[in-house]
């Protein structure tokens, strides 16, 4: 398969490490849809790409909404036939979240309603047409902060940032990982947590050690795998990162 007959679906790709990513694959001579909950920000996204002579496509999609999810199934259906690439990036993080002593538990359950179930409810109901790809690539956009090792290690840098909520999401999405590589074994599909780096974005309040443009190229890397490559793995630029 060549890359120009290749689809990729972005999830949140409407700006940060989606947007970029959606460049990058586009760039790659990748089909790229660009999965946006709200339509004008998609479709500035889509001309922002496009003014760099860059041909992609959007698709209506909030990842917390079955009937956006179901609806964004029957278009990539419809437009494509299949799915060979679904990055996804979609994710939040809420100021009411802290340390498991004083987060607002409502924060919590509001994190893992969109960085988890709805990765999860996207990735099942993108599954059938996943399938029809001769080797589907899906990269789930986790983080450090989501490694249990990290989170109980004093030397690390990411031990103080104690957010219950987002970094639970991050660690159920790497459960995801795990075992949809493992349902996904005897198949040509591979799936991989990978985790972008530190990045300047409106997630982070634009701390950060990387651009977007560099945070993309992990994620990006992942969702170009070639034939035999590795599945239920937890990256980072550095490497591996452990569970
Ligand atoms: P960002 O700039 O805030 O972008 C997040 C994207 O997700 C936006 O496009 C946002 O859309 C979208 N989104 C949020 N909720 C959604 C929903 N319900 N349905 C569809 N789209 C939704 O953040 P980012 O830093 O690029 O983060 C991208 C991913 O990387 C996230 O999963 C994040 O957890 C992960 N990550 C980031 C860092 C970092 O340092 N930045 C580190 C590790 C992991 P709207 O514009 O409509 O809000």
């Amino acid at each position: 398969m060549t890359d120009t007959n290749r689809i990729a679906l972005v999830t949140g790709a409407n700006k940060g490490i989606g947007l970029e990513i959606a460049r990058q694959l586009a760039q790659a001579g990748v089909s790229v849809i660009i999965g946006a909950r709200d339509p004008g920000r998609a479709s500035k996204a889509v001309d922002t790409l496009s003014s760099d002579g860059l041909q992609v496509r959007s698709v209506a999609l909030d990842v917390t909404d079955h009937g956006s999810i179901a609806a964004a199934v029957e278009t990539v259906r419809a437009e494509h036939g299949r799915l060979d690439i679904l990055v996804n990036n979609a994710g939040i993080v809420d100021a009411e979240d802290g340390p498991p002593s004083s987060a607002v538990p409502d924060a919590a359950r509001r994190i893992m309603e969109t960085n988890f179930v709805g990765t999860l409810a996207v990735t099942q109901a993108m599954l059938p047409l996943l399938r029809l790809s001769s080797a589907a690539r899906i990269v789930n956009l986790s983080s450090s902060l989501g490694s249990l090792a990290v989170n109980g290690d004093p030397a690390s840098p990411y031990y103080s940032a104690r957010l219950i909520g987002y970094n639970a999401s991050k660690a159920a999405l790497n459960m995801l990982t795990v075992q949809l590589a493992a349902e996904l074994r005897d198949t040509p599909h591979v799936v991989n947590s990978v985790s972008p780096g530190y990045v300047k974005t409106d997630l982070t309040g634009h701390n950060g050690f990387m651009t977007p443009e560099e945070g993309a190229k992990l994620p990006v890397y992942y969702a170009l795998l070639g034939p035999d490559s590795v599945s239920g793995r937890f990256v980072e630029p550095g490497g591996e990162t452990p569970w």
